[in-house]
């Protein structure tokens, strides 16, 4: 991927067939499966790809056995074939990731241990190994780390694991491949309309300050939490439809697991589940619900969200993660609908459709897991309510980018300078990597794997890239301060919020 070749091609360009706003899971997959299609696409993200909700998940590629709970069975079976589609296409990002649900009450083994059987039941062919039933010996023998006071025994069920950044650059860079312009640093700032339709949007480059009047048969709002926002662009009556609720991760070191086997844990005090899963050689624990107010590109942990992980982790592990042992923090924000949307082309409990009177279609909710589904649906529908030349979706069959190839280290404080200086460079040249903050949370993922070792690797990342784009002194501190910034938000240190409720 090339940036400044991209915006030659975008100045170059007369009309476009499918402009897609938002360069997360959704807006990504959505100009995949139009290009490969074959047609004219072009993708704006206001920051970098995956900045938003994309870069923070679970990192779980999963059916979701908390949907089978609420007896959502259509939504698990899809999400089970998503998942075996993204093992066979990506198998440089995603994994078959090994879980135990541990036993401490009686009822939990025969209760859970059904639930399990009939997940693997519905995943057919596309299973990824059955569930077992396990003795306590054999539970701790697989978790060390879990308490055995009061342990029963456990269940192992298989689901699958991913790198969420890493996968949004390998989808980027295949929908490039099809001949879509894929711009990151290019936020939408105004649609285009002709007798009350749509017909385009107004981009800006924020590198450079350069306007630019795109002209589209068909404009997707593709932006996770930032859906209202832009349906008021359209509309400026528009009620809001989405309630922003945040979830948020703690990274900790692997010695609070012991295992590369994942803990999930079925239901919390507030009925979710909790999953301590192993990644990147450092353990996730998450996640959380709260509704917020505000949404931002840069949501912080609240305090109240901080001790719900710790005290709901701490009961089922030997030795509880403290707060000093938390290595990073990362919270991400779910675009939930509310009921009272309208207009709706194809509304199911995870995700949304809708295309407005003046024909902008917008697609929010779901989960990365049925990114590609999502995707081809609302090309469906744009190529049924536009005209457009109608040919199947490829992409369930379609390898992506890099699925062959060595995947870049997501902590990269095990490498040489030699080999860290290549990296960067590598990911400038080929992954549209424009700053600090890039190469450390996304391309990388040092930023959320250990949050001082990237600010200490910033000064250093800054002056790679300098060179590489030409930029000078005043341009390297900009980045480091920048960088610092955002880091802050990463470190359990600061004063955090204590509630964001409404
Ligand atoms: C805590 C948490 C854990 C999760 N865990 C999992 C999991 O384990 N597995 C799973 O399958 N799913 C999971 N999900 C769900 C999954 O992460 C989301 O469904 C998915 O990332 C949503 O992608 P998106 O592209 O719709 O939104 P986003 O990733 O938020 O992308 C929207 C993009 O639009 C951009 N944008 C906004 N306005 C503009 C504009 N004016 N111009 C240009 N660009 C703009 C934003 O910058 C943003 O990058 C989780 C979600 C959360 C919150």
């Amino acid at each position: 991927m090339n940036r400044s070749l991209f915006i030659q091609q975008l100045e170059t360009n007369s009309v476009f067939d499918i402009c897609i706003i938002g360069g997360g899971a959704t807006g990504l997959g959505t100009a995949l499966d139009a290009a490969a299609r074959g047609l004219k696409v072009a993708l704006f993200e206001q920051h970098d790809f995956a900045k938003g909700t994309s870069s923070r998940s679970t990192k779980l590629v999963h059916g979701g056995v908390r949907y089978l709970q609420q007896g959502n069975i259509k939504l698990v079976m899809e999400a089970l074939r998503e998942r075996g589609l993204l093992l066979k296409n990506a198998p440089h990002l995603v994994h078959n990731q090994k879980f135990v649900v541990p036993n401490y009450k009686w009822w939990e083994k025969p209760y859970y241990g059904i639930g399990l059987k009939i997940y693997d039941w519905m995943a057919g062919r596309l299973g990824l190994g059955p569930s077992q039933f396990l003795s306590k010996e054999e539970t701790l023998q697989l978790i060390p780390a879990l308490d055995p006071e009061g342990l029963n025994g456990g269940i192992i069920y298989h689901d699958g694991q991913f790198d969420d950044a890493r996968l949004a650059i390998s989808i980027a860079q295949t929908a490039a491949a099809q001949g879509a312009i894929i711009l990151n640093y290019f936020p939408v700032t105004g649609l285009l309309k002709m007798q009350k339709k749509i017909c385009g949007a107004w981009v800006k480059d924020s590198l450079t300050g350069n306007e630019y009047e795109v002209r589209s048969k068909v404009v997707i709002n593709a932006t996770g939490v930032f859906t209202d926002r832009l349906l008021r662009m359209d509309d400026p009556k528009h009620e809001n439809i989405i309630n922003p609720s945040q979830g948020i991760h703690l990274v900790v070191d692997k010695e609070f697991l012991l295992s590369d086997t994942a803990i999930m844990i079925p239901r919390t005090d507030d009925g979710r589940v909790l999953f301590a899963v192993p990644w990147h050689n450092k353990v996730v624990l998450g996640t959380t619900d709260t509704p917020v107010k505000e949404i931002s590109e840069e949501p912080v942990p609240l305090e109240e969200e901080v001790d719900f992980i710790l005290s709901h982790i701490g009961r089922y592990l030997a030795k509880d993660p403290k707060r000093p042992d938390i290595k990073s923090m990362f919270a991400g924000l779910r675009p939930l609908v509310k009921g009272k949307a309208k207009k709706t082309a194809s509304l199911s409990r995870d995700h949304l459709i809708q295309v407005a009177e003046s024909g902008l279609i917008t697609i929010t909710g779901g989960k990365w897991t049925t990114y590609r589904k999502m995707a081809e649906e609302v090309v469906d529908i744009a190529i049924e309510k536009n005209g457009l030349e109608n040919k199947p979706s490829v992409t369930a069959g379609m390898k992506l980018s890099g699925y062959d190839q060595p995947v870049l280290p997501a902590d990269i404080t095990r490498e040489s300078e030699e080999r860290l200086e290549q990296l960067v460079q590598h990911s400038a040249r080929t992954e549209m990597c424009m700053t600090v903050e890039d190469f450390l949370a996304r391309r990388t993922r040092q930023l959320l794997l250990d949050t001082n070792a990237a600010i200490k690797a910033a000064p250093w990342v800054a002056s790679i890239l300098a060179e590489q784009f030409n930029k000078d002194k005043d341009w390297v501190q900009q980045q480091i301060n920048n960088f610092n910034e955002t880091a802050k938000k990463y470190i359990p240190t600061l004063n955090l919020p204590a509630t964001g409720r409404p």
